[in-house]
């Protein structure tokens, strides 16, 4: 811990000078530049893809043994910054209102941490800066890419959270985030004039309709213990008060725990939403929009998160999560072929109880920066030789005197991903004075 806390001088600097020139989207070019300067002269192999300016950092281990994969993603979200902080963003229509930044820096300290130790380190950790996660899918482009192969053997990642309070890690068993898809519906009559429609065929009570039949099909039709959120966010209709027009749209979003459940609740809009346009003698298109699957945490990988932050930081630094939060992440993709788990590290800004105010992605969003050692920390101790041995132990068979928690080895080796049609990343050298 005290070599992370002399680091927080210069993890603080990277996240803000991270923070003051936000980047959207697939290419973080400057982000990633900031990061290689922070890591030069670090004993790491860079791998690079042509989809994303992410990028793989790999240390190799003195010794040998299994492989960790540390993920921080890169990008930030399209939207203004009320912050009045000084290191505000200076570039118009960004901000780093998810944290993002931070993991950036935090994943930045945990490499010079491990950089630090290699001479004891078993086997190798990939460092994976990742842009795109709002909604661009970039995990999934790095893995396309092929910067994952050979596949590492367990994979971590970690969220601030900035109504949490400060220092506590959270976590949970299987599901932590819902899958997330986008619903198209267009309701498609028969425009005319709005006093006679009797001669038109009006879509707009019918998408009336069909939003209110959501809500009941998501309460009568789905299994309270496998639920469901279905939410219209957007109507669009017509153009003035005495015009019925042809089409009526809806947009929304459903979000998942399970892939059954996926699917069941797609098959259910669907027939619905036609089922109600025939009944009124219209027609309904309905489209989805796949994104991200469920986030689903290896229940020794969180045992091992657990056991780590109660080792460094004592039995108050962990809360067991009761729930799944609806929200999603493109971790997810990276969990679907890894097992692993992503955690949420409290950031809470101020004394006292944290706020509902200004949470992720508001645009008031701050964060208490002093979080950023405690994020980098972990990562040493569960790449350190001793965790590395209980899950070797585990995976040979030898029996391990300790309770089956605390011997959290991580699972199986599985079968090597190969990307669909990109080359592997492209390997190169670091210079690295050692
Ligand atoms: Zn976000
Ligand atoms: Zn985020």
């Amino acid at each position: 811990m005290a070599q992370s806390q002399a680091l927080l001088p210069d993890l603080i600097a990277l996240r803000r000078a991270i923070h003051a020139e936000p980047e959207l989207g697939l290419q973080n070019p400057k982000t990633a530049a900031k990061v290689r300067a922070a890591l030069a002269g670090l004993p790491l192999e860079f791998r690079e893809g042509t989809s994303t300016s992410g990028f793989v950092a790999v240390l190799a281990g003195a010794r040998p043994g299994r492989s960790v994969l540390l993920r921080g993603d890169t990008d930030a979200l399209p939207m203004h910054e009320d912050t009045g902080l000084e290191y505000a963003s200076t570039v118009q229509g960004a901000m780093h209102a998810c944290g993002h930044d931070a993991h950036t820096a935090m994943l930045v300290g945990a490499a010079r941490l491990l950089s630090a130790r290699r001479e004891s380190l078993e086997g190798s950790v990939m460092f994976m800066f990742q842009p795109g996660e709002e909604s661009w899918h970039g995990a999934r482009y790095m893995l396309d890419d092929g910067l994952l192969d050979p596949l590492p053997d367990a994979a971590f990642a970690l969220h601030v959270m900035p109504n949490l309070e400060r220092g506590v890690f959270a976590g949970r068993i299987g599901p932590l985030l819902a899958s997330a898809d986008v619903i198209r519906i267009a309701v498609v009559g028969r425009g005319g004039h709005a006093s006679m429609p009797h001669d038109s065929l009006d879509p707009v009570p019918i998408a009336c309709e069909i939003v209110t039949a959501l809500q009941a099909f998501v309460t009568r039709q789905v299994s309270v213990f496998d639920p469901a959120v279905v939410t219209i966010g957007k109507i669009e209709a017509g153009t003035t008060h005495n015009v019925i027009p042809e089409t009526a749209r809806l947009l929304g979003t459903m979000r998942t725990l399970s892939p059954a459940s996926r699917e069941r609740v797609q098959v259910g809009i669907r027939r619905l939403a036609e089922g109600i346009a025939a009944a009124h003698g219209a027609r309904a298109e309905v489209a989805f929009e796949r994104g991200y699957p469920v986030t689903l945490c290896d229940a020794r990988a969180v045992g091992l998160g657990r056991q780590v932050a109660e080792s460094l930081f004592g039995a108050a630094a962990w809360r067991t999560m009761e729930s799944p939060i609806m929200g999603a992440e493109d971790f997810a993709y990276v969990l679907e072929k890894v097992p692993g788990a992503m955690f949420f590290l409290g950031a809470a800004a101020g004394e006292g109880e944290p706020s509902a105010c200004c949470g992720l992605h508001s645009n008031h969003m701050v964060l208490d920066e002093r979080v950023m050692t405690r994020g980098a920390a972990p990562a040493v101790q569960r790449c350190s030789p001793r965790w590395r041995r209980a899950s070797c132990a585990r995976a040979s068979g030898a029996a391990d005197p300790r309770p089956p928690a605390a011997a959290a080895g991580l699972a199986r080796r599985r079968p090597v991903h190969r990307s669909r049609s990109t080359p592997p990343g492209v390997m190169i050298r670091a210079s690295v004075p050692e």
